[in-house]
């Protein structure tokens, strides 16, 4: 859509159509967000004009702005062209989110706002940036009019590996009888920069052994150095992680699945996404929607809790991965209590004056709370109620769903990624208690 918009705007603007000013691609480091706009500037065949965030954090005061209003200057007058920020989270941080706030950072994303909000859309400059941090961005970035697209630039599915594994293979020689498809096979969890990596390796293993050419056990060595390296940083899964991840995916995507009027299971994938998730469940819409049902609540609830317990169903003890799902079902649970009047003990009354309409985290620190001591605890057991009585219902649920939840889990190990269709389609099938045991 970019490319198409540089190329031939008319076709944009002749029935007022309002074009994209800036388009944020999010994703894990190494993924190929950097190279994808350089890729969308080049088909284009337009000017790319790029600053990388973290270049403006030791400026002196007022230096980061000067150059921010410099490169917009700059593209202006070799309209159409692409401006690419790189690392736009050292930047636009969200006040408050860093040891202090740096005051040069601070007035070069002021900057930048001024900029976006400044030019004409029509004049043909597409903003684009990469984060792998969206969750740490300044809200103001986030706004329509600036970078009101996002991009998901996710780690390759196994297909991916073997594409961005072949193309790294062209630059090197490669000895007869290699089989590529074989070893992308063993690279999974791997991003594009880390499969260069593991060519680059593999071939300088084949120099050191005095070779002419890339042997099968060059790259399979290769695989193994790459994959130590980013297990220190806990990047690549266990096999008995793996199953864990499956069965909490297939969790929460069971749940959603169960639940009248919950958001549709789009994709759950237990492809490796960083430290914080380690799989995920994509439920459309993604976005808040600010008018929810008490029984939406409860069913969100429901769904985050989804992933523990299927857990707890597998095996005993619970599991890191799954505390972020608690706390964002807490967040759930206390403002159904605390703002939205919804609970019969504490009554219809907001308890907060928190105007922040959204479950996302809060950037700013919490005020201090307007209600008693005693307030405090019945909303602690008013939280903590809403949370059992989901768990109980959950646990029902998955119990009673067992077979499809272990059929699930064992099809989502072997394929990595699943479709809601697909999981929909084990559902509709009669249960039998699979013979594998788990
Ligand atoms: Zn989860």
């Amino acid at each position: 859509e970019v490319i198409e918009f540089l190329k031939t705007p008319e076709k944009f603007t002749r029935i007022g159509g309002r074009i994209p000013k800036g388009v944020l691609l999010v994703g894990p480091p190494g993924t190929g967000k950097t190279l994808l706009a350089k890729a969308i500037a080049g088909e284009a065949r337009e000017p790319f004009f790029s600053i990388s965030g973290s270049e403006f954090v030791e400026m002196f005061v007022g230096v980061g702005a000067a150059r921010v209003r410099d490169l917009f200057e700059q593209a202006k007058s070799k309209a159409p062209c692409i401006i690419f920020i790189d690392e736009l989270d050292a930047l636009g941080k969200a006040r408050g989110t860093g040891p202090m706030m740096h005051e040069e950072r601070e007035q070069t994303l002021n900057q930048l706002l001024v900029e976006m909000d400044g030019f004409d859309p029509r004049v043909g400059v597409i903003i684009l940036a990469a984060t792998n941090r969206p969750e740490i961005l300044a809200q103001a970035l986030l706004r329509a009019g600036r970078f009101d697209r996002q991009v998901l630039v996710d780690r390759p599915d196994r297909p991916g590996l073997i594409f961005i594994f072949f193309i790294h293979a062209t630059s090197i020689k490669l000895a007869p009888g290699v089989n590529l498809e074989q070893i992308a096979a063993m690279t999974r969890g791997m991003v594009g920069a880390d499969l260069a990596n593991v060519v680059n390796e593999a071939a300088l293993l084949a120099i050191r052994r005095g070779r002419e050419t890339v042997q099968q056990s060059d790259f399979e060595e290769a695989v193994e150095r790459v994959i130590a390296g980013l297990e220190k940083k806990s990047r690549v899964l266990s096999q008995e992680e793996r199953k864990r991840v499956a069965h909490h995916e297939i969790g929460h995507a069971l749940v959603a699945l169960s639940l009248p009027g919950a958001d549709p299971v789009q994709k759950i994938s237990i492809i490796p996404r960083g430290i914080a998730a380690l799989g995920y469940t994509l439920q459309l819409p993604t976005e808040d929607r600010y008018l929810m049902t008490r029984t939406e609540l409860e069913n969100r609830i429901a769904v985050l809790l989804g992933g523990r317990v299927a857990e707890e169903l597998r095996v005993a003890g619970g599991w890191r991965g799954a505390a972020e799902d608690m706390e964002n079902a807490t967040t759930i649970a206390k403002r159904m209590v605390k703002d939205y009047g919804m609970s019969e003990k504490l009554g219809t009354v907001a308890l907060d004056q928190s105007t922040q309409p959204s479950f996302l985290k809060s950037n700013e620190s919490p005020g201090a709370p307007t209600y008693s001591e005693h307030i405090a605890q019945e909303i602690d057991l008013e939280v903590r109620r809403l949370i059992e009585e989901q768990g109980n219902r959950v646990r029902d649920l998955l119990s009673s769903l067992r077979p499809v939840m272990l059929k699930g889990a064992e099809k989502l190990l072997k394929d990595e990624v699943m479709s809601g269709e697909e999981l929909k389609a084990l559902l509709s099938v009669p249960q039998e208690e699979p013979s594998v045991r788990h």
